[in-house]
């Protein structure tokens, strides 16, 4: 069944007030409409709270010293760790199963260098399947590790993830007739960082069949939508913290390791980022408190408001999937992303117009991995803290520029 959206809107209206009242930037700036979450997100106070107050009470650094600043900060990390497993719905009690990164982008060349690329795992003639369409942190790391296993007398090869023309969902049965005994690993997206679509990952676990490692970059879920490792049936989950409302330069990697050797990120890597921690932490309880699934539900009815008054002007033309909910269709649903281009203004310009407007939002290629956009596009990600009027107020802007 899909869901309505204007009946989610009008249920969830009061408890979304409270939470956009918690966002000071927001707050400050009413003329404003922040309209680039996909690229990083707003913080509530409670993170900035967090972050002063570890700040101010306990900063240390963490696993060296025996005084109390310093085991708190240990405590920190550790309990940081066993948060991100909850949060991702990790029943293991082993919390070995975390890698703090600083980010999705390192998190993907962590698995490319230090498990992909490991003596051991690959064999000549090898072969693994990555996303060309999809966001560049998900493709570079993985040729890198081909050049790793090549510089070890190990020829692999990379071939390109199917897609379907026009949606950009993967090609599920075109997966399963390329891939056969060679194909040992494939890497995958969950939700598209341009279309805004969940890419459905359950189909490729189908297509490729129950041995294959698959590593999902859940960048633009996590935070988003209820990410859950028990319903993936994936071996890594990663993310970016930023992108979740926490601060830059955090993110983690969840690995299942079942298939596969175990994950030993590598090397000495010095000090963590401890208060950067404290602030994920703190992003993690304000989200599952104000509940990841009632987000989703939120932001999925004002992109379905944006994407059907935009399908009725003839000027704009949506990338990736047409229709917003599932009514007619089980493959995909448009998550809080909207990506689109206007027929006759370019991509910046238009960026600049609705700048002029008040409204923030991203246009150039997006990063996406083999530059096949090179017109650009505008982007509207979303957060709960947008709110229906600002999706109205940017249909009439749109409009007036048909
Ligand atoms: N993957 C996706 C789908 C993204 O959208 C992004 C950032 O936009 C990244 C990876 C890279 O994230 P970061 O720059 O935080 O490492």
């Amino acid at each position: 069944m899909a869901a309505d959206p204007t009946a989610d809107i009008a249920e969830l209206a009061p408890w979304q007030r409270r939470l956009r009242a918690q966002f000071p930037i927001i707050l400050a700036h009413p003329e404003l409409a922040y309209l680039d979450s996909a690229a990083t997100a707003q913080k509530p106070q409670a993170v900035l709270d967090a972050v002063q107050s570890y700040l101010i009470t306990s900063n240390a650094n963490a696993g060296r010293g025996s005084y109390p600043w310093a085991n708190t900060t240990t405590a920190l990390l550790d309990r940081t760790r066993d948060r991100i497993k909850e949060f991702l719905g990790d029943p293991q009690p082993d919390r070995s199963s975390v890698h703090f990164t600083s980010g999705a982008t390192e998190g993907l060349r962590t698995i490319a260098r230090d498990w992909l690329a490991e003596p051991g795992l690959l064999s000549d003639g090898d072969e693994i399947i990555v996303p060309f369409t999809d966001h560049q942190a998900n493709l570079s790391p993985w040729w890198e590790a081909r050049e790793l296993l090549a510089r070890q007398g190990v020829r692999i090869r990379v071939r390109e993830l199917p897609c379907q023309s026009g949606s950009g969902d993967y090609d599920a049965a075109a997966l399963a007739a390329m891939a056969g005994p060679r194909t040992r690993f494939v890497a995958a997206t969950h939700v598209h960082h341009v279309y805004g679509a969940d890419m459905n990952v359950h189909r490729i676990r189908e297509a490729v069949g129950p041995d294959v490692p698959i590593a999902l970059d859940a960048a633009q879920s996590v935070g988003h939508l209820p990410v859950s490792v028990a319903r993936l049936d994936v071996d890594f989950v990663v993310f970016s913290g930023h992108k979740a409302m926490a601060l830059p330069g955090t993110g983690a990697v969840w690995a299942r390791g079942q298939r596969g050797p175990v994950f030993r990120p590598g090397g000495w890597s010095g000090t963590p980022n401890t208060v950067g921690i404290a602030s994920l932490a703190a992003a993690l309880d304000w989200l599952d408190a104000a509940g990841t699934e009632r987000i989703e539900r939120w932001t999925v009815a004002l992109t379905s408001r944006l994407t059907d008054g935009l399908d009725r002007m003839p000027a704009y033309e949506v990338l990736g999937c047409r229709s917003s909910l599932a009514a007619e269709s089980e493959v995909q649903r448009r998550r809080s992303i909207v990506t689109f281009r206007h027929r006759e203004i370019g991509a910046q310009d238009l960026g600049f117009i609705l700048f002029s407007h008040g409204f923030m939002v991203r246009s150039d290629g997006h990063c996406q991995a083999g530059a096949r956009d090179k017109e650009g596009s505008v982007r509207v990600s979303l957060h709960v803290h947008n709110t229906p009027e600002e999706m109205e107020e940017l249909l009439t802007t749109l409009a007036n520029l048909e």
